[in-house]
């Protein structure tokens, strides 16, 4: 949760103004207009920070003191400094929230019908098997065969890998390229996860200096995911959105009774502003209900919308 709520603040751009550690330290998420900011937990909406003066955690604790966060994140910060505190409160409306998670995970497999191992074992019936992983290694790590080459497919993310030497781990190598796969995200411990993320770190900087040294010609790795979308033009935009809104990600959400129109619009910010995918599904999750708590509680009445710089005003 912590993870996504910090996401929303890559495109933050009044750092000068207030860090974007602050606002995440003090629950809010960002809205990708101006400087407004919202906490889920009590729907708390500000804009028009002071520079340097406004304090986030206060401003959160002032305005709501009786909100979820402030009562079980910041004010248990406050008692006990020396141990760091997370998102793993015991609250209600946050375990509450987590499960909706879990449930919109579970929903949105990319293949379906390779859910099931007994599935995934079958597809690898005309595998090559030579000098090559383990079928039952692969099938573990969530793949299927498509039949092709060496090409095989994560039944979850659709992450697709080939060119496997006999040695490669198919867990590993499936950490490896697509990390934020929640279905191989289960899978490993946290330390086995840190170690892969850690060594392909080390790996890309050993890459980039070949780079270097070759004087400039970027040779794209095949297995690479190309992260960043091109889009020329609204065009391109409105197709791009038009086949994100036909993932399964993107269903689950409007039977949850999401309107299209916040779905779209979601995706139409995400790849405007941030040319690129949401990082993972509880990301779109997260800036459908960002949106949807904006049009619920503004309602084209401004006088829902806390500006900090007013009420300093009114302070002093
Ligand atoms: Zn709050
Ligand atoms: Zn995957």
């Amino acid at each position: 949760m912590k993870e996504v709520r910090c996401r929303t603040f890559s495109h933050w751009s009044h750092q000068k103004v207030l860090s974007r550690t602050q606002m995440i330290s003090a629950g809010f998420f960002y809205c990708n207009f101006g400087d407004r900011v919202i906490c889920l937990y009590c729907n708390l909406i500000c804009q028009q920070w002071t520079p340097h003066t406004d304090d986030p955690e206060e401003v959160h604790q002032t305005l709501s003191s009786l909100c979820p966060y402030v009562l079980f994140i910041l004010k248990t910060r406050q008692i006990s400094t020396a141990s760091i505190i997370n998102d793993s409160s015991n609250n209600r409306t946050l375990k509450s929230n987590r499960l909706r998670f879990n449930e919109i995970v579970q929903a949105s497999a990319f293949h379906r019908a390779y859910v099931e191992i007994s599935k995934r074992q079958s597809s690898f019936n005309s595998w090559p098997q030579e000098d090559l992983p383990s079928v039952d290694d692969l099938v573990r790590a969530g793949f299927f065969y498509t039949g092709s080459k060496t090409i095989v497919i994560c039944f979850y993310c659709n992450g697709s890998l080939q060119n496997w030497g006999s040695k490669d781990n198919p867990l590993i190598e499936h950490v490896r390229w697509f990390p934020l796969c929640p279905y191989v995200k289960q899978l490993c411990d946290d330390e086995l996860y840190r170690k892969i993320q850690e060594s392909k770190r080390i790996h890309q900087e050993r890459v980039e200096i070949n780079q270097i040294e070759r004087n400039g010609n970027f040779s794209n790795d095949h297995r690479m995911k190309n992260s960043q979308l091109m889009i020329p033009d609204e065009n391109t935009l409105s197709r791009f959105v038009a086949a994100r809104l036909d993932l399964p990600i993107s269903q689950s959400l409007l039977n949850r009774n999401f309107k299209l129109s916040v779905i779209k619009r979601c995706w139409e910010d995400q790849l405007r502003l941030k040319q690129n995918d949401f990082a993972t599904d509880c990301d779109l999750l997260i800036a459908c209900i960002i949106l949807q708590k904006q049009i619920d509680h503004i309602n084209g009445r401004q006088e829902n919308i806390i500006c900090t710089e007013y009420q300093d005003e009114n302070d002093s």
